[in-house]
């Protein structure tokens, strides 16, 4: 009796490790059913892309894309490590995929255009750009709370603290107007303003 040929095809019945090609469903099936369920454990695409990023909370100057962010970022932290501000935070434990990447609470510590952290990333996650084109979000005005429109106070404070002052921001009728194609969202303006518990002035980051 041929029994080793029945034994062998046995062996191999029980011995192959079941692949993607070898199961029901087709291997390209199963790869994007594997990414779903990655997503599904990060919280889904909205917060795979925003993540914590959001209003007053901005990536740092010359950043690409959100959505290709997290996987041209490294997480060496030498932007964080080179900022002399200290505005660059790296996210901790407890941000999924985000964890290890950089981020700025602009109303704590914004960024200061000094352009030092676009020097040193070394993956491109960082565009070595000027200042001009930081693009990091665009400031937007709240009319009703602002002092210098709701005629609290002669209030300029978020004029004077703009490192392109005249550029991005300006003043008409002694009231502070954004720039759109010149702010690059860098928040000075959000930490000098003393309007609380709300700041009367926001930056919303570039859509991802
Ligand atoms: S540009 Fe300068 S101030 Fe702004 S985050 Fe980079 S190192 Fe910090
Ligand atoms: S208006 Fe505000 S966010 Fe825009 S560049 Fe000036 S300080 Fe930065
Ligand atoms: S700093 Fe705030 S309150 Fe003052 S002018 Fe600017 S937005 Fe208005």
């Amino acid at each position: 009796m041929p029994r080793t040929s029945s034994k062998a095809s046995a062996d191999r019945a029980h011995s192959s490790k079941p692949t993607p090609e070898s199961r029901d469903i087709p291997r390209r099936d199963f790869l994007r059913l594997a990414g779903l369920a990655a997503l599904a454990v990060t919280g889904g695409v909205e917060h795979v892309y925003h993540g914590p990023v959001g209003r007053n909370h901005l990536r740092p100057p010359g950043a690409v894309r959100e959505r290709d962010f997290l996987a041209t970022c490294i997480r060496c932290g030498r932007c964080a490590e080179v900022c002399p501000y200290r505005s660059i935070r790296i996210l901790g434990p407890g941000k999924g995929l985000h964890v290890g990447t950089p981020l700025i609470d602009a109303e704590k510590i914004p960024c200061y255009l000094c352009m030092k952290c676009v020097e040193v990333c070394p993956s491109g996650a960082l565009k070595p750009v000027p200042a001009e084109e930081a693009g990091m979000g665009l400031a937007h005005i709240i009319e009703d709370t602002c002092w210098a429109y709701n005629g609290t106070a002669l209030c300029r404070a978020c004029y004077d603290i703009c490192p392109l002052k005249d550029r991005a921001i300006k003043l008409e009728r002694l009231k502070p107007i954004i720039v759109e194609e010149a702010c690059v969202g860098c928040g000075a303006c959000v930490k000098a303003c003393p309007v609380t518990p709300e700041r009367a002035i926001y930056v919303d980051p570039p859509k991802p």
